[in-house]
């Protein structure tokens, strides 16, 4: 497989339907995986060993802002709608993680205070105080949750740390959030022990359902695999089934955004 991987801390800025033109920040490794899932869809690949893992420093991280920051003011760089904290991994793993998001809010308010600040997260960080009132800062705290099934989230999600369980994310997500913004990744994948995982059929919905009505999300941002997967036997879901998915979710007063 090709494995999308970022070899700057500073990236972009991309055209997201998400977001809106959005400057990505990659605290992770440059050319290196390093995250506490091991998601069987993941763009980046598989984990690799975690021996030579290389984090860019907060300052590397902030002086590579601070100076895209002062290439837009002159007109050398575009403006972004977002700077959005994501990458080779899961940004929340950064020692510094919460400096570096304190920093960047007083860095972008110096410059364009209208630029919005998201962080892409798996939420398993959300035991720790310091993350969350980091994330509670920003504009875009933007939470995954792909199942709420115990046995599929251990098969597609595949924590590092097994006792890393989804039921407990969801009740972080619920004590600390008021209507967070959720991402959904939805898809088909048969494992070679013969699992097959669908998070569309009618009980996997079901179950995400009712995880979604505890966490009344503001927002329900709803894709597919769009590129190569460590895995194989993944499959994409259509934009019919996307759509029909947002629509249930929308008749219990929930917005939703379906990137294809
Ligand atoms: S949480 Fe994100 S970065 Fe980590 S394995 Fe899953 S898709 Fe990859």
């Amino acid at each position: 497989m090709s494995v999308f991987l970022f070899n700057e801390i500073i990236f972009g800025p991309v055209r997201s339907r998400r977001l809106g033109l959005s400057l990505g920040v990659n605290l992770l490794p440059l050319h290196k995986k390093y995250c506490n899932f091991n998601c069987v869809y993941c763009e980046c690949g598989w984990n690799g060993d975690n021996k030579s893992i290389i984090l860019p420093s907060k300052k590397e991280v902030l002086s590579s802002l601070e100076k895209y920051l002062q290439e837009i003011a002159s007109n050398k760089k575009p403006k972004p709608d977002v700077i959005t904290f994501a990458g080779n991994g899961e940004p929340t793993m950064h020692p510094d993680f919460t400096d570096i998001i304190d920093t960047t809010i007083n860095l972008k308010n110096q410059f364009f205070p209208e630029i919005k600040i998201a962080v892409l997260t798996n939420a398993t960080n959300l035991d720790k105080t310091a993350v969350i009132n980091a994330l509670k800062k920003i504009n875009l705290p933007i939470l995954k949750l792909d199942t709420f099934i115990e046995s599929d989230f251990y098969k597609i999600n595949n924590p590092i740390n097994k006792n890393i369980n989804v039921k407990i994310i969801v009740d972080n997500i619920c004590n600390h959030f008021e209507n967070p913004i959720i991402q959904t990744m939805f898809f088909k994948a048969h494992f070679d022990d013969g699992y097959i995982f669908d998070n569309t059929n009618e009980n996997s919905l079901n179950e995400y359902f009712s995880a979604l009505k505890r966490i009344s999300p503001s927002l329900v941002m709803i894709y597919s695999v769009a590129r190569d997967t460590p895995m194989q036997n993944i499959f994409k879901i259509d934009l019919d089934k996307l759509n029909e998915i947002s629509q249930k979710i929308e008749s219990f007063g929930f917005k939703t955004l379906v990137t294809p």
